[in-house]
C-alpha cells in the first residue's frame, strides 16, 4: 500500500509499504479516503526543532475513511461504515480521558502525523474508541475536516470562551481553514462578526460567508477598526490563532471581562502581556489546543445540517506538497483536501 513519509525536513516520499495485519482486538482497520491539511502540517513539513519524533514519519492529522474490516471485541461498526479518526493517539484510561476531555489526556502518545505516523496511506488500525461515525448525507471530503478545523473552533469558541447568542466576536485570519469555520459557527447562533483578511478579494469571500465586518490588516489597523464597529466598547470574544505583534492588539479589541482564545502563534509565539491592562481590564486568555471526540460528534452533525467546509483546493496525494504550498503562500481560502 502507499504512505506518504516525511524523510527529512521538507522532503517527503511516496512509499510502498506492507498493509497492516488484520485489526486487534478492540481495533478497526479503515481505508483513509481524505486527509486535510492544516498549519500543524506545515510545521512538521518545516521541521521543528522541539518535536520528539523519528524519521521517516508518516504524515496527515485529520481525516476520514472507510472501515475495512472490524476486529473481535469491537461492537457498534461494520465494514464499509464511513468513520472520521481522532487526530492524537489518547490512552482512553486516564482521568481525562474517562471524563470526555480527550484533548487533555495525561498519557497521550501523540499527535497523528506530526509526533508519529498519521494518516496518509492507504490503510491504518486504530482502536475504534478514536473512530467517529460520518452522518448520512456527509462527503467523507467535507467530513475530513471535522477532527481538527471544525474541532477545534467547536471547543475554541463553545467549550473555552463559552460565546453566546448575541455576542460580538472578532475571528483573525477569516480566510484560514478555522477562520473560515469560526465565522460561520458565530453566525449560525446569531452573533456579530468582525473579520480580518489580508487582500480585498479574500473580503468579497468573507463577506459571503456572513461576516458583518471585513477589515483588511494590510491597510487598517484592525484594532482601531474593531474598537470604532463597537462604538469603542469592545467584542466580547476575540478568535485568535496568530500571535506575534498582533496579539496585544487583539487585547485592545476586547470589552472590560471580555475573552480571548487562541490555539496558534504563526506570526510568532512570543509576546509581552501588560499585566495591569490584563487585570484590570478583567480579561480572560484560553489558550486552546485540539478537540473533544465529543466536538467532533457535534462538528459532524452541524455539517450534516448544511454547515459544510468551505474547500480551497483538492490535491491528490502525490500532490500532498503542493497543497502545503498553497497553505504556506497565504494565498488559501478555505480548506485543503487530498484525495485518496
Ligand atoms: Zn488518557
Amino acid at each position: 500500500m502507499r504512505a506518504l513519509q516525511l524523510i527529512a525536513d521538507r522532503k517527503l516520499e511516496l512509499a510502498d509499504v506492507p498493509n497492516p495485519p488484520p485489526p486487534g482486538d478492540g481495533e478497526v482497520q479503515i481505508r483513509i479516503k481524505a486527509v486535510a491539511l492544516n498549519h500543524l502540517d506545515l510545521w512538521g513539513f518545516r521541521g521543528m526543532a522541539f518535536t520528539k519524533r523519528q524519521l521517516p514519519l508518516v504524515v496527515g492529522a485529520e481525516a476520514s475513511g472507510e472501515l475495512a474490516a472490524v476486529g473481535p471485541g469491537v461492537s457498534g461498526f461494520k465494514a464499509g461504515d464511513k468513520v472520521v479518526m481522532y487526530g492524537a493517539m489518547t490512552c482512553g484510561h486516564c482521568a481525562a480521558c474517562r471524563e470526555g476531555r480527550d484533548n487533555l489526556c495525561e498519557n497521550v502518545a501523540g499527535i497523528m502525523g506530526f509526533h508519529i505516523d498519521g494518516f496518509a496511506r492507504d490503510l491504518i488500525n486504530l482502536p475504534a474508541r478514536l473512530t467517529i461515525p460520518v452522518p448520512a448525507g456527509v462527503s467523507l471530503r467535507d467530513a475530513a475536516c471535522a477532527p481538527i478545523a471544525f474541532g477545534t473552533v467547536e471547543h475554541m469558541l463553545f467549550d473555552n470562551a463559552k460565546l453566546k447568542p448575541g455576542e460580538t466576536v472578532l475571528v483573525h485570519a477569516g480566510g484560514s481553514g478555522i477562520g473560515s469555520v469560526a465565522i460561520k459557527m458565530a453566525k449560525s447562533i446569531g452573533c456579530t462578526v468582525i473579520t480580518t483578511v489580508g487582500d480585498d478579494a479574500k473580503a468579497q469571500k468573507a463577506k459571503a460567508l456572513g461576516a458583518d465586518y471585513v477589515i483588511n490588516y494590510k491597510t487598517e489597523r484592525f484594532e482601531g477598526v474593531t474598537r470604532k464597529l463597537t462604538a469603542k466598547k469592545g467584542v466580547d470574544v476575540v478568535f485568535e490563532h496568530v500571535g506575534g505583534e498582533g496579539f496585544n492588539a487583539s487585547l485592545f479589541c476586547l470589552k472590560r471581562g471580555g475573552r480571548l482564545v487562541t490555539c496558534g502563534s504563526t506570526a510568532g509565539p512570543n509576546v509581552t502581556i501588560n499585566l495591569m491592562q490584563l487585570f484590570q481590564q478583567q480579561y480572560k486568555i484560553f489558550g486552546s489546543f485540539g478537540a473533544s471526540i465529543r466536538n467532533i460528534r457535534d462538528s459532524l452533525s452541524k455539517i450534516a445540517t448544511g454547515m459544510t467546509p468551505i474547500i480551497d483546493t483538492e490535491v491528490a496525494l502525490a500532490d500532498f506538497e503542493r497543497g502545503l504550498a498553497r497553505l504556506e503562500s497565504r494565498q488559501v481560502f478555505g480548506k485543503v483536501v487530498v484525495n485518496f
